[in-house]
């Protein structure tokens, strides 16, 4: 493909990232707020209670976007990615003043160049579209495990099957490496919980990350699990001793392991073949 195009492409990616970032909040935003009123609605039911019906069942699409603090809908003006942050609302909510959380802003740059950078590392290709898909996911997953420390199983599990799907053609790796891929990525994590847990009497990690490993295994392979389990604990501990030391608090606090293993799956998806050529030379 011409350097040219593959520019446009990466060009087209990225708008449409910014987009898809700005949909992602939403997502981060909502779907542990839906999980858990699923769950209330579910002991109540159990309870032989009938359900409160007062409450508007929350969904991504219904209602519509309001200011946290004054309930200000969001106006389709003000709701263009970026823009809307920058020039219209500057940071503020238009109705009461309130500072937005530059969050927002962040997650849909941070979509944007992740999906351009997928469009000029794949070009026009079947891995590009499913690398945005599996970027998209890991993102979102990110954010709400950094949020709640949950790893909803509404995203971890359709990933997995999609993975799958996409190397029913061999896309990233070939079927039977994606679909042992999978049962090692669930095992490998679940080994290391109850070890940990038959040890320690303490849970280290929550069966969400299993489920993440499950659906890295799925895309990209078993042969990029030790790899993704590396870097993960790798950064994980650099982050979380950093972590440790500066805020002094315990080491019982909870870390998220998701956004590590999330950032270890995108990393192994871009450059996976290298690190894994790299250190199987190492052992000859
Ligand atoms: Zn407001």
């Amino acid at each position: 493909m011409l350097p040219e195009s593959l520019g446009g492409l990466a060009a087209i990616a990225g708008l449409l990232g910014l987009c898809v970032g700005s949909f992602l909040n939403v997502v981060i935003h909502r779907l542990p707020k839906m999980m858990e009123q699923e769950w209330q609605t579910q002991c109540s039911e159990l309870r032989g209670e009938i359900p409160s019906t007062a409450e508007e069942p929350l969904s991504l699409a219904k209602p519509r976007s309001r200011c946290p603090s004054c309930g200000h809908q969001i106006t389709a003006l003000e709701n263009i990615p970026l823009v809307s942050y920058l020039l219209i609302l500057r940071g503020r909510c238009s109705a009461c003043g309130t500072h937005i959380s530059l969050r927002y802003p962040i997650i849909e740059v941070f979509t944007a160049l992740l999906s351009a950078y997928a469009a000029w590392h794949f070009g026009a290709t079947p891995q590009a579209a499913g690398a945005l898909l599996l970027i998209w996911a890991l993102i979102a997953l990110s954010a709400i495990d950094l949020d709640t420390q949950l790893l909803p199983d509404s995203i971890t599990l359709p990933l997995l099957w999609l993975g799958l799907g996409f190397n029913l053609w061999a896309t990233y790796t070939d079927l039977s490496s994606a679909v042992i891929g999978a049962m090692l990525g669930y095992l490998a994590l679940w080994s290391v919980f109850w070890l940990f847990k038959l040890a320690t009497g303490k849970e280290g990690m929550g069966y969400g990350d299993f489920k993440l490993l499950a659906a890295l295994g799925a895309w990209l392979g078993w042969q990029m699990l030790p790899a993704i389990i590396l870097l993960s604990s790798v950064v994980g501990a650099i982050v979380g001793i950093t972590l440790i030391v500066a805020t002094r608090q315990g080491r019982n606090v909870p870390i998220p392991f998701g956004p590590y293993l999330a950032a270890a799956g995108g990393i192994a998806l871009f450059w996976g073949t290298q690190i894994t050529h790299k250190y199987l030379s190492l052992f000859g």
